[in-house]
């Protein structure tokens, strides 16, 4: 209470559960606390556990009001709920959300350590319905000091025996998408298409080198940072990109002509504002959350006759990446590279034709189909656990652990 009315605009709950129930979907959790050294309010979301225990990343964000932080978290649980069940994955679904209070400074390592250490301390009391992984805002050393607290983390580094970095994955699984999708439109694949990438940060980069080894006959490329652009056009200087600087609004981007569109910048990027300048058959990206409303505009995109990659289909080798860390390492590990190979029922490659015919032959935008398969794969209970998460959750509760 101290924490939210230092710098949270307070404000009843009840009210906004209850008249707009847009992000609530029968979430099985909802954990809090502030942290004894430095008042930051940290969460853990439990969406959906019938596949496994809830996983996601650890948020660290700023926040004007409770209800926006409690919005994002209802979210992205239920987002990951989905992300996981898509990729075949025996995962739940849920998310960290940690409010960034502004008296505590985010760029102080020593705060952070022990913001940190507080949120491992959450995890291991939560008893593992949630398993926290890195996340906006969170970064390598963060992740080592949940570890430090408990065992219930992914995505931890190379040298504490986890999966390290999850861009070049990710890239990968992007390009996936990008050949189901064009395959799907009868255009062969990658080689000679043109390809138009929004942000050139750490999924973007490696993205480029896997597309230009693809045979793509362009690249074009916009990033706010200066710097940015400058690094990968000078590497890539020996073929065909173009690099521009661009303004934190401006939808150059969208403008290009193109094959391929690849959002890997920012969210809510697809909307009433760019979705009419888009003259690319495919978009395909990264980026979480691109449609900045699921229903509105992934129906416009629909009705322009654009081939739309649910981003929470094409940008899952993150989360697969680290998702089974604990289950050790076997080099060019068969249960991940399944994800990219074109055979397997729940594969990047099969997912996106799948979803892509269902959409047309029942008319429905693919965002709508992929959420919709989602849902029913997310209520499959784990072969082994079967649905264990809401266990815990309610041993949890009679026990008294928010005492
Ligand atoms: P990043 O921060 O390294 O790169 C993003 C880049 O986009 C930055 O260089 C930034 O300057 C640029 N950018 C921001 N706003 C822009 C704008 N309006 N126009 C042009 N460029 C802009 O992030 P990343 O790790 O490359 O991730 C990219 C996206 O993919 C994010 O939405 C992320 O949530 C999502 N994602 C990443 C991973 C992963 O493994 N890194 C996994 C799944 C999803």
């Amino acid at each position: 209470q101290k924490m939210i009315a230092s710098h949270i605009q307070l404000q009843p709950i009840a009210d906004f559960i209850s008249n707009d129930k847009r992000d609530f979907m029968m979430h099985e959790g909802a954990f809090f606390q502030i942290t004894n050294e430095h008042d930051v309010l940290q969460g853990a979301f439990v969406h959906r556990t019938n596949r496994g225990q809830a996983a996601g990343g650890v948020r660290y964000w700023q926040y004007e009001t409770l209800e926006d932080y409690l919005r994002d978290g209802l979210r992205l649980a239920k987002g990951m709920t989905r992300k996981n069940a898509l990729a075949g994955l025996w995962w739940g679904g849920g998310k960290g959300v940690m409010a960034a209070n502004p008296n505590a400074d985010k760029s102080d390592p020593k705060i952070r350590e022990a913001v940190y250490k507080e949120y491992g301390e959450l995890m291991s009391a939560l008893k593992g319905c949630y398993v926290t992984a890195e996340d906006v805002g969170t970064n390598v050393l963060d992740m080592a000091n949940i570890f430090s607290k408990t065992r219930f983390t992914t995505c931890i580094t190379e040298t504490l025996g986890g999966s390290g970095n999850p861009s070049v994955p990710t890239a990968r699984g992007v390009v996936a998408g990008m050949e189901a999708a064009i395959g799907f439109l009868g255009e062969g694949d990658l080689e000679g298409k043109t390809v138009a990438i929004q942000g050139m940060g750490n999924v973007a980069e490696p993205l480029i080198k896997f597309l230009f080894d693809k045979k793509v006959k362009k690249i074009i490329a916009a990033d706010i940072f200066p710097k940015v652009v400058e690094s990968i056009a000078l590497k890539y200087s020996h073929k065909n990109l173009e690099a521009n600087v661009v303004g934190k609004n401006s939808t150059w981007i969208f403008e290009q002509l193109c094959d391929v569109l690849s959002p890997c910048a920012t969210g809510a990027i697809l909307n009433p504002n760019t979705i009419p300048l888009i003259k690319a058959k495919v978009i395909c990206g990264a980026a979480n959350n691109q449609l900045e409303d699921s229903r509105r505009d992934g129906l416009a995109i629909f009705n322009k006759g654009i081939v739309y990659v649910p981003d929470f289909l094409t940008n899952r080798m993150g989360i697969v990446n680290c998702a089974n860390e604990d289950a050790g390492y076997v080099n060019n590990d068969p249960m991940f590279e399944q994800h990219l190979q074109r055979d397997w029922e729940f594969s990047i490659f099969k997912m996106t034709q799948k979803v892509l015919q269902k959409s047309i032959s029942s008319a429905i935008p693919a965002a709508d189909v992929a959420l919709e398969m989602a849902d029913k794969l997310s209520l499959e209970n784990n072969p082994i656990f079967g649905h264990r998460g809401k266990l815990i959750i309610q041993s949890l509760i009679e026990n008294k652990w928010f005492e």
